[in-house]
């Protein structure tokens, strides 16, 4: 057991902020315990984004080397508003491109090879419509793209008109994109199970991931409980055992061998106002 919980990858998002940047979010992850984590190079809300050379990218690096940290498993979240899902507005299309386009770069910059992104929201016109317009804008991000990051589509909740909220709307865009080589999953297991999955039985959701879109696919597991019930389309995340998942069913996530090799990341609310993730390592992991 002891040799198991050495091996498995856990960690947390981890916000990059002033003064030291991406140093800043390796030194807050080890602090937790953690051996990989998500940042986010800006604030999710928004496309602001410190220049690069603010980010103290090198130093952040070789803290990761002298902690023997891989950087490959380290995982970059593009910013929500992010919609490829738009058909109706041309400017927010193109602007939703742009946005990727930079945030791609910037993941290789920072020397990171997974960038999660919301897959998008039809808004209104209907799954088919808005499938095909994500699968448009994929095709030309990565037609001009010219880095090796891998673009993590993560399920959904399908809160709204979200899309990504089965393993066949994924297993869609994926499919059907010119650059499938470039393309893998984020799996969520609060998004799972609020979009109707048997979260508990991880059997039939892996059996079920392979069949669909291919367990090779997975990349990255962001693993939260969740607030509400199978089905409910709501999204909203809670702390490791406290939610309609469990502790159980989210320590199986962890050990399963067959993700061995996926980051696992923990999205979990701060608890009167404090990150909760070096408890909640603790306890995933005893
Ligand atoms: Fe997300
Ligand atoms: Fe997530
Ligand atoms: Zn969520």
């Amino acid at each position: 057991m002891q040799e198991t919980n050495k091996n498995v990858l856990l960690g947390s998002h981890i916000s990059m902020c002033a003064p030291d940047y991406f140093l800043g979010t390796v030194k807050e992850a080890l602090s937790y315990g953690e051996n990989t984590f998500m940042f986010y190079t800006g604030a999710p809300q928004n496309s602001i984004r410190v220049p690069l050379e603010k980010c103290k990218i090198i130093e952040g690096q070789k803290l990761l080397k002298e902690n023997n940290i891989d950087i490959d498993k380290i995982v970059v979240h593009a910013p929500y508003i992010i919609n490829l899902g738009n058909s109706i507005d041309e400017n927010k299309f193109e602007l939703a491109k742009k946005v990727l386009k930079t945030e791609l770069n910037r993941t290789y910059a920072f020397g990171c090879k997974l960038l999660v992104l919301h897959p998008g929201l039809h808004i209104g016109q209907g799954e088919e419509v808005g499938l095909k317009q994500i699968i448009k804008g994929l095709n030309e991000v990565l037609k001009e793209d010219t880095t090796d990051v891998t673009i993590c589509l993560e399920t959904m909740a399908g809160k709204g008109s979200e899309l990504g909220k089965t393993f066949d709307e994924i297993a869609y865009i994926i499919n059907n994109s010119q650059f499938k080589n470039r393309l893998g999953v984020c799996l969520d297991t609060c998004h799972i199970n609020d979009a109707g999955y048997n979260v508990e039985n991880i059997d039939e959701v892996l059996d079920l991931f392979d069949k669909k879109i291919g367990l090779n696919r997975l990349k990255v597991i962001h693993l939260n409980d969740s607030k509400n019930i199978k089905g409910s389309h709501k999204d909203r995340h809670e702390n490791i055992g406290k939610g309609t998942i469990g502790l159980n069913t989210l320590k199986k996530y962890v050990f399963n061998e067959k993700l061995i090799d996926v980051p696992k990341i923990l999205e979990t609310p701060y608890i009167n106002g404090l990150p909760p993730y070096k408890d909640e390592i603790k306890l995933l992991k005893e």
